[in-house]
């Protein structure tokens, strides 16, 4: 096992890994830039390195800095957390070059499952249901046309170098169809400077299910079954909950076993998340993650299972310390992710944290680096905590996510938690009645 891990990434999710660094017996190096100094995972960390001023392509995504902190430091492994250089197949080769190791899967599927036409490609091959479309990209109008006239309309063009998305367009008709796929094009060239463009039959009312899959260098693979993250806002995830009320256990099984078995086809060793759409009792692949995501805590309630602890332990050569017989379904769990964002607005936040107290109790979990005093930095993403809880019953767990709500305090800064009060509240989300477009019509008044 390592000694000592470094962490490249900074704010509630360094501070998990940490967490997981220390009950192993990992001894724990943070890097941070100049902004975060006075974090908690900094603080908490056996050693710190300064990497850079705040904008994080001088710090968080400066490679030879990271590389450089953990050569200076001694670390065995290097942990890039979510985000910044977690899927950057270049860093993971040059970490493993510098005879530390990557906590990750392979620069070969960082690769593969990088770039979305290959990606999708890849899910293909290795037997994963996609979504009915073009052979990768479109060429001309006139396969576009083809196309489209053989899956149906309404089609969805999308970027084939898309992120965020950025690039996509929808096409209801045969009429529409040029003009979707010019502006698809001039959107992409304009966003990714690539305007190769791909086509999906478009869905109309799809929920967004994910699989978490964890596989070792031994070629074991093993699920975890689904999240259920259709709560999103421009394609940010607000909520997420596990197990998805819209699945059985015959659908859940059958998926994830497909997702299991492609991944051990694949030879993909460290967690991974495979992201669907499913509509009408189909599933579609959309992308592939290959880090931990910021949601698995939802999947640990539900399977006592610590994610981050068990991807330590297979890229440091270990095999899994369970199969897939002794993963188990327990209760049901919800995650809110907190922002420091106006609850109207969305707008950011930032600033001085004047008072802080996190909710507990049984059954609730928050992770989070805020404590009273911390100043919020405005140079990055706005999650600042994360509220978990898990019941025996979805309905225990959602009265437990109300009050454990009521009792989050944070003062100083403005936060979404109102919109996650009010959300929960809301009698679709109680009968886990929702799609992926069900939150923006919620938060714009029309439900
Ligand atoms: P990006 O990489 O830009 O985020 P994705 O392929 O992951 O692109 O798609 C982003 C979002 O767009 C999905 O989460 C879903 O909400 C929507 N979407 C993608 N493909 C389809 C489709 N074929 N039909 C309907 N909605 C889609």
């Amino acid at each position: 096992m390592f000694e000592k891990v470094l962490i490249a990434n900074r704010g509630e999710i360094a501070l998990r890994i940490h967490r997981a660094c220390r009950e192993m017996g990992i001894r724990t190096v943070a890097v941070h830039s100049t902004a975060d100094a006075e974090a908690m995972n900094v603080r908490l960390a056996d050693e710190s390195v300064c990497i850079g001023p705040p904008a994080s392509r001088d710090s968080y995504l400066n490679m030879a800095a990271i590389i450089s902190a953990a050569t200076i430091t001694g670390a065995d492994a290097i942990h890039p957390g979510i985000g910044f250089l977690s899927e950057n197949a270049a860093f993971a080769q040059m970490v493993e070059e510098h005879g530390i190791t990557f906590i990750g899967p392979s620069p070969e599927h960082l690769i593969m499952m990088g770039d979305k036409v290959q990606a999708k490609d890849a899910a293909k091959r290795f037997g994963i249901p996609v979504v009915p479309g073009s052979d990768g990209e479109i060429t001309g109008e006139a396969e576009a046309k083809r196309i489209a006239g053989e899956t149906g309309y309404p089609v969805l063009i999308k970027a084939a170098a898309g992120g965020g998305g950025k690039g996509m367009r929808v096409a209801t008709s045969e009429a529409d169809l040029m003009a979707a796929y010019t502006m698809a094009r001039t959107e992409a060239k304009a966003s990714f400077g690539n305007d190769a463009v791909y086509m999906e039959k478009y869905l109309s009312h799809p929920r967004h299910i994910e699989i978490q899959i964890i596989g070792d260098s031994h070629g074991n693979v093993v699920h975890l079954g689904e999240r259920d993250c259709s709560l999103q806002r421009r394609h940010q995830k607000v909520l997420e909950e596990a197990p998805s009320p819209a699945l059985n256990a015959e659908q859940r099984a059958r998926i994830g076993k497909i997702a299991a078995d492609a991944m051990r086809s694949m030879g993909y060793k460290s967690v991974g998340t495979i992201e669907f759409l499913f509509q009408d009792g189909e599933f579609y692949f959309i992308e592939m993650n290959t880090r931990l995501q910021i949601e698995h805590p939802v999947t640990e309630m539900i399977t006592g299972i610590d994610l981050v602890r068990e991807q330590i332990r297979v890229a440091s050569g270990a095999p899994l310390s369970f199969t897939q017989d002794d993963v188990v379904i327990n209760g049901h769990a919800f995650e809110c992710r907190i922002n420091a964002e106006d609850p109207e607005t969305f707008m950011p936040s930032p600033g001085r944290v004047t008072d802080f107290h996190a909710a507990g109790g049984l059954g609730v979990r928050v992770d989070s680096a805020l404590y009273s005093g911390y100043r919020v930095p405005p140079n990055y993403d706005s999650l600042i905590a994360k509220l978990v809880v898990h019941g025996r019953t979805r309905n225990e767990a959602l009265m437990r996510l109300r009050r454990a709500l009521e009792e989050m305090v944070i003062g100083g800064i403005k936060t979404n938690i109102p919109l996650h009060s009010r959300l929960i509240a809301a009698p679709d989300f109680i009968n886990g009645a929702y799609d992926i477009r069900w939150l923006e019509k919620f938060v714009a008044g029309e439900i």
